[in-house]
Formats: C-alpha cells, structure tokens, sequence
C-alpha cells in the first residue's frame, strides 16, 4: 500500500485479553492517552485506539481493540480476533486466577487467529509488589514454554507499557517487511 508521497502505509490491528479487571483499558488508555482511571468500568465501550510509532522513517500505526468486558461473561466474539497481527495477554501479577486463565486465553486465540500473531504476555500491576501472588520467574517460564513476548508493567505508574505496546508493534512490522 503506498501514499502519494510514496512511502509505504502500515495499519496493525492488535487485541488485548485476559481475565476481567486485569488492567485491559487502563493498559490501552495509559498506552494512547496516557490516562489511567482508578474507577474503570468494564464497559468504556471504546471499541479500540489507534496509536502511530516511527520505524525505519515510516509512520506505524496500531489499531488496538479493547474488549469493554465481554470477557467477564467469556463472550468475546470471532469479530474481535478478524484480522488481528498482534495479541496482549494480560495477567495481574497479584491475582493468580488471571494468571491460570492465561492457558484458556491462548487456546482461544489460536483458534480465531493464524500463528504468525505476535503475542506477549503481560503481568500487569507491577506496582503491587507487596501483594504479589505470581512471580516474574514463573511468567518467564510460561512465556518461554508458549514462546511468547514476556514483559511486567504498571498502567498504574507507567512502567513497561509504552516499551510492551511498542515491542509487539516492532515485532509485526519485522514480521510484514
Ligand atoms: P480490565 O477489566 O482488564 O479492562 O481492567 P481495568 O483496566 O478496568 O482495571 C481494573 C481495575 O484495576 C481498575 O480499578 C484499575 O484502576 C486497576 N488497575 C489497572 N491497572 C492497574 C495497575 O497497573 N496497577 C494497579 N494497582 N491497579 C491497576
Ligand atoms: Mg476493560
């Protein structure tokens, strides 16, 4: 696809899931908007956010869809995986359940998506080191074993989330040039 200037136009449509209250939105809203709401509702019925990054000179846009919690009644629709590059499969690190599902949120997504999709793990709310209830090393492990992208972050206090966002985004672009 190219523009009238001639340069080549990307547009990667990426999907985050995981356990309900996981940190999803907050993630997408502190990645687009650097926004966070301590009282989010599971539906901000945003359907999704496109956010741009400059790689190798050439505008990289990310369009990033957000559930807004169908997950909490497992009801998110094929419509929602169609044409998806990129996957976020989002933990929090001090609920262990949302880690548990994680082996659930895969099965799913390989059955809407082909195999190339770039897909990183994500143990959101690193700031809750005190009431940590999944260690780095055991999310390591499993992103070994499922050979996934691994990263830890905080939508809460900023950390990781612009770095895994952006990681994914790299890695598909790596993926279609
Ligand atoms: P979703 O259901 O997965 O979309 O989760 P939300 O983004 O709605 O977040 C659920 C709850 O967790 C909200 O009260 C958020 O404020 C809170 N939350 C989200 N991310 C973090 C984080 O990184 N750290 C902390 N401490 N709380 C978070
Ligand atoms: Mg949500």
């Amino acid at each position: 696809d190219s523009d009238e200037d001639g340069g080549e136009e990307y547009l990667f449509k990426i999907v985050i899931i995981g356990d309900s209250a996981v940190g999803k939105s907050n993630l997408l809203s502190r990645y687009a908007r650097n926004e966070f709401n301590p009282h989010s509702k599971a539906t901000i019925g945003v359907e999704f956010q496109t956010q741009s990054m400059g790689i190798d000179g050439k505008e990289v846009k990310a369009q990033i869809w957000d559930t807004a919690g169908q997950e909490r009644f497992r009801a998110v629709t094929s419509a929602y995986y169609r044409g998806a590059v990129g996957a976020l499969i989002v933990y929090d690190i001090s609920r262990r359940t949302t880690f548990d599902s994680v082996a659930r949120w895969l099965d799913e997504l390989k059955t809407h998506c082909d195999t190339t999709v770039a897909r990183m793990l994500v143990g959101n709310k690193s700031d809750l080191e005190t009431i940590r209830d999944v260690s780095v090393e055991e999310g390591k492990t499993l992103a070994e074993e499922e050979d996934l992208f691994f990263m830890e972050t905080s939508a809460l206090d900023s950390t990781n989330v612009k770095k895994a966002f952006e990681l994914v985004i790299r890695e598909i672009y790596n993926n279609v040039s």
